[in-house]
This record gives structure tokens, C-alpha cells and sequence, in this order.
């Protein structure tokens, strides 16, 4: 396994690489969700690169990005068990050296839920995951299913700007309690983590509104509030009924429609989403 933290070394390491070329890029932290993303483009790749990167442009609390948790050496640990060839970590100067002023803005699929929640935040996903795939120039890349706007939002970039990369997407990890995957968990106190299922809760309520018959957008919203308002320490910041493709909130609600929500629970954030049909 080469760990490699400049561009450049980045693109001499894979100019020989064996193809065809996956790519998972995270903000380190490793978990099984990661790991899920990297047993699945081990089995699909020749080569696997995994990039660890916390892109300030994606935070917009300062406090977030300070508290983000990073643990290179259990990273590396994990990437050498999991089989990966090439670790790219860069400092912050190497993917933004001085004089990058290009941002990549993806328009109204951005806007809505996590894009209205956290003003710039896919500007910097999309702005670094650009800079990724041009650095990697992979023939997939891997992305979890959990971050379902970011994923819609990569798609988006890549037809438009014609990027030769294949966007793998991946099913999303769960505890065994429901709860999805995240490096954030381990902010929660016990009584915060005792109240997070209701999360996935809420979703699985919905989506069993629906299987039921349901067909109201906004019954199937308030089905979700109402879950969530029987956790007191959860403070919803938005639930949604959406067009997966448009991500336009839906009045009538049709097979394979978006459900997600967030929420605060302390200190954290949580997000997470279900289909239903
Ligand atoms: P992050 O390090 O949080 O930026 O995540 C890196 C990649 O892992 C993104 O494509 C995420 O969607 C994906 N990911 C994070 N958590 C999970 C999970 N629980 N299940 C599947 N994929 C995940």
C-alpha cells in the first residue's frame, strides 16, 4: 500500500497503475460504511485509491470542521487491511494551493434539503470531488447511499461536465439498531445514541405508510414528524417526501420516491433517507 499526499505523487503512483481504477473518496474517520465502499471496489478494480481529505469548502461551521474526527493511524490500518493500493491524504494546501479559484456550483438539485440547510456545502463537494476525479482519473468511483442529495449532486456534475468516471452507488451501513453508519455517532452521548434509531424510525414508518396505501406527500411528511416528536432530545430540521431524480417535494407520491430528514441531537447532525416501494 503507497501513501501518497501531493498531487503530484498522486498522479506518478497511478500513471502505471493496473486498470481498471476505483475510487473512494472520504473524509477519513473510517467506519463500516467505508469499508463497505471498499470491499465493493476491491471486488470491482485492479487498483483501489482511497483519498482522506476534510474539505473545509463542504463545512459550514467552523466548529464542525474543528471537531471533524481524524485518526490517520486507525485509517491506514484499515485501508491496509481492506487491500487498498494507494492512500491519498493531502493537506489542504495541495488540493487548494494558492491561486485555485475555480468553484463548481451543480444548480437546482443542490438547492433543496441538505443544499438549503447548509449554504456551500455541495459547492465544496462538488468543487473537491471534481478535483478527485481529475487527479485519480478513475474509471469508477464509490459513493454511499446515505448522502443520497451528494450522490445526485455528483451525478449531476459528472454527465455535465462529461467526467469519464462511472458514480458507483452504494447501499447504506446501519447499526444493528438502525441507526446508519456515521463518523458523527461517536459525538452522541449515551442518551443522545439510546434516542438516534428514532431517525430510521420515522423513515421506516413512512415508507410502511406508503405500503399501505398512502399516496399524500404531506401525510407521509407528517408521519415522519410525528415519529420524531416522540424523541424530546430530537429537534428535526427538515423531513421530505421527494422525486428522487428532481428532488422536488412530491404531492402525490409514486414508486421509488426519496424520503429524508435531519435532524439535530445534541451537538450532532444526523441525516439519512429510505426509497419506498
Ligand atoms: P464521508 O467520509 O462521511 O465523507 O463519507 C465518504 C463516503 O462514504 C461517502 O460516499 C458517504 O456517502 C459514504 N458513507 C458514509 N457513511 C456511510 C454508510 N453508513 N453507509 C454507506 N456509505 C456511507
Amino acid at each position: 500500500m503507497e501513501v501518497v499526499r501531493t498531487r503530484a505523487a498522486l498522479r506518478a503512483t497511478l500513471r502505471g497503475a493496473a486498470r481498471p481504477v476505483g475510487l473512494v473518496p472520504t473524509m477519513g474517520a473510517l467506519h463500516a460504511g467505508h469499508v463497505s465502499l471498499v470491499r465493493r471496489a476491491r471486488a470491482e478494480n485492479a487498483t483501489v485509491v482511497l483519498t482522506i481529505f476534510v474539505n473545509p469548502r463542504q463545512f459550514g461551521d467552523a466548529d464542525d470542521l474543528a471537531g471533524y474526527p481524524r485518526d490517520e493511524a486507525a485509517d491506514l490500518a484499515t485501508c491496509a487491511a481492506e487491500g487498498v493500493d494507494v492512500v491519498f491524504i493531502p493537506p489542504v494546501e495541495e488540493i487548494y494551493p494558492p491561486g485555485f479559484d475555480t468553484v463548481v456550483r451543480v444548480g437546482e438539485i443542490a438547492e433543496p434539503l441538505e443544499g438549503a440547510a447548509r449554504p456551500g456545502h455541495f459547492e465544496g463537494v462538488a468543487t473537491v470531488v471534481a478535483v478527485l476525479l481529475g487527479l485519480a482519473a478513475a474509471d469508477r468511483a464509490y459513493f454511499g447511499a446515505k448522502d443520497a442529495q451528494q450522490l445526485a449532486v455528483i451525478r449531476r456534475m459528472v454527465a455535465d461536465l462529461a467526467i469519464a468516471t462511472d458514480i458507483v452507488p452504494c447501499p447504506t451501513v446501519r447499526e444493528i439498531d438502525g441507526l446508519a453508519t456515521s463518523s458523527r455517532n461517536a459525538r452522541l452521548t449515551p442518551t443522545e445514541r439510546a434516542a438516534a434509531p428514532v431517525v430510521r424510525a420515522a423513515l421506516l414508518a413512512a415508507r410502511q405508510a406508503w405500503a399501505d396505501g398512502e399516496r399524500s406527500g404531506e401525510s407521509l411528511r407528517q408521519r415522519m414528524r410525528e415519529v420524531l416528536a416522540g424523541e424530546p432530545l430530537v429537534d428535526p430540521e427538515y423531513v421530505s417526501v421527494a422525486d428522487p431524480a428532481t428532488l422536488a417535494e412530491l404531492e402525490v407520491v409514486g414508486d421509488g420516491a426519496l424520503l429524508s430528514l435531519a435532524v439535530r441531537l445534541g451537538a450532532v447532525r444526523l441525516i439519512d433517507n429510505e426509497t419506498v416501494g
